[in-house]
C-alpha cells in the first residue's frame, strides 16, 4: 500500500517540470540547472556542514525580489517538486536548506540594505551575512542583533539568534519589526505586531522554512561604538578554572554589556602535533570601552594568547569557524 502511494506521488513531483519552466519564466541569470554551471556549484558546495554538500539539486534559482520567490513557489506548487530555501547554508541539518533532486531557493543574490536614519530601523534582504551587515550598519554607528560568527546568515533570526548583544537587546528575533513573507501560495505579505500578528509571533523564533520565505526583515537597529573585544586561547591543563570562570559568569555576571562565548577543542592540528587540539577559545565582547573586571577572572588564568584591546563590533564575529568536514574527508 505504502510503495502506492509512494509511487502516486512520485509521479505528481517532477522536479524537472519545475526548473524548466523556472528556467523559461525566471531566465537563466536566474536560474542554474547545470551541474556545471559555477553558481550550482558553489550553492551546492557552501554549507557550512559539508556533508550536505552530497545532496543535489535538480536546479537552483535565485530570487532577485519577492515576486521571484512568488513564482518559485507557486511553480513548485503547481509541478509537486521538492524544494528547499537556503540563505548562508549554516543549519547543520540533512535538508534544512538542502535538496535532492529539487529546486534550490538560494537567497544569497537578495542583499539590499538600508537604514532610515529618522526611525532608526535596518532593512535588510536575507542574502547577506551577518558580517556582512555589521560592516553596513557601521558606516551609521549602529548594527542589528544577529549571530556571533561573520558567514552565519540571516536563518538564524527566524529560530531566535543568539547574538553578544543578546543580554542587552534579547534575541535577534526580539528586534523584529516588520517582515515581508511569501507565503506557500505564493502571496506576498506583510507581518508584524498589527499586519498578521499570529504569523509574526511565529516568525519570531519558531524557526526557518516554517512558514513562509522572509523576504525583506525590518529590524530595530542598535546603537554601537568602539568594543573591548577579543579571545583568550587556553591550553586545556587549566579547564577546571576556565570552567569555574565560565560558571561564576554566568550566575554572578550583573553586566549586560559582557558576553562570552566558549570553545572547546576547536584548534584541531591532525599534522603539527601541538597539542593544541587540547585548547579552549573563549570570546569575550564587551560593548564599551571599559570593561572593568567583568572578564577578570578570565584573564587571570594563565593563557597562551590574549588579543582583547579595543575593536570595532563586525572585528570579533570575523573568526572562521572550520566548516563541519563529511565524515571520511581531512
Ligand atoms: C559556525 C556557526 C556559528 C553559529 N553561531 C550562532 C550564534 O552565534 N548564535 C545562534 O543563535 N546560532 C548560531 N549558529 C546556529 C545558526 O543560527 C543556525 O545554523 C542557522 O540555521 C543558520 O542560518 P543560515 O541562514 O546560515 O542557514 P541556512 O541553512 O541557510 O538556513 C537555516 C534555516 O532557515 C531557513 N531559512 C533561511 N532563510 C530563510 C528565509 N528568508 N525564510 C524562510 N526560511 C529561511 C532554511 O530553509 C533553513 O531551514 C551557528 C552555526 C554555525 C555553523
Amino acid at each position: 500500500m505504502s510503495s502506492l502511494v509512494f509511487g502516486l506521488l512520485g509521479l505528481l513531483e517532477d522536479p524537472s517540470a519545475a526548473c524548466r519552466n523556472l528556467t523559461s519564466s525566471l531566465g537563466i541569470e536566474r536560474t542554474a540547472v547545470s551541474p556545471l554551471d559555477l553558481r550550482y556549484i558553489n550553492s551546492r558546495n557552501s554549507y557550512w556542514n559539508q556533508k550536505l554538500n552530497a545532496y543535489a539539486p535538480a536546479c537552483v534559482v535565485y530570487p532577485e525580489d519577492a515576486q521571484d520567490v512568488s513564482l518559485a513557489l507557486k511553480v513548485i506548487k503547481a509541478t509537486g517538486s521538492r524544494f528547499a530555501i537556503k540563505a548562508a547554508g549554516h543549519n547543520t541539518n540533512d535538508l534544512f536548506s538542502s535538496v535532492d533532486d529539487g529546486v534550490l531557493i538560494d537567497l544569497t543574490h537578495m542583499t539590499g540594505k538600508y537604514y532610515d536614519e529618522h526611525t532608526t530601523l535596518a532593512t535588510y534582504e536575507p542574502g547577506s551575512s551577518w558580517g556582512d551587515l555589521y560592516d553596513f550598519y557601521l558606516q551609521y554607528g549602529r548594527t542589528v542583533v544577529g549571530g556571533r560568527i561573520y558567514d552565519v546568515g540571516t536563518g538564524l533570526a527566524l529560530g531566535g539568534g543568539m547574538s553578544y548583544l543578546s543580554p542587552q537587546y534579547g534575541m535577534a528575533c526580539d528586534s523584529f519589526r516588520e517582515l515581508e513573507v511569501v507565503l506557500p501560495n505564493g502571496d506576498i505579505v506583510t507581518a508584524s505586531s498589527t499586519q498578521n500578528p499570529d504569523l509574526f509571533f511565529g516568525l519570531r523564533g519558531g524557526g526557518g522554512n516554517s512558514y513562509g520565505v522572509v523576504t525583506k526583515y525590518t529590524v530595530q537597529s542598535r546603537p554601537i561604538g568602539t568594543l573591548y573585544a577579543g579571545n583568550l586561547l587556553y591550553i586545556l591543563d587549566h579547564h577546571e578554572k576556565i570552567l569555574n570562570a565560565t560558571r561564576d559568569f554566568i550566575l554572578y555576571n550583573q553586566d549586560p554589556k559582557a558576553a562570552i562565548l566558549m570553545n572547546f577543542n576547536v584548534l584541531t592540528t591532525p599534522d603539527l602535533d601541538l597539542g593544541l587540539d587540547q585548547a579552549c577559545l573563549m570570546f569575550l565582547v564587551y560593548d564599551g570601552e571599559d570593561p572593568g573586571d567583568a572578564f577578570a577572572n578570565f584573564t587571570a588564568i594563565p593563557y597562551l594568547l590574549n588579543t582583547l584591546g579595543p575593536k570595532t563590533y563586525p572585528q570579533p564575529c570575523r573568526q572562521r569557524v572550520p566548516h563541519r568536514r563529511a565524515p571520511g574527508r581531512r
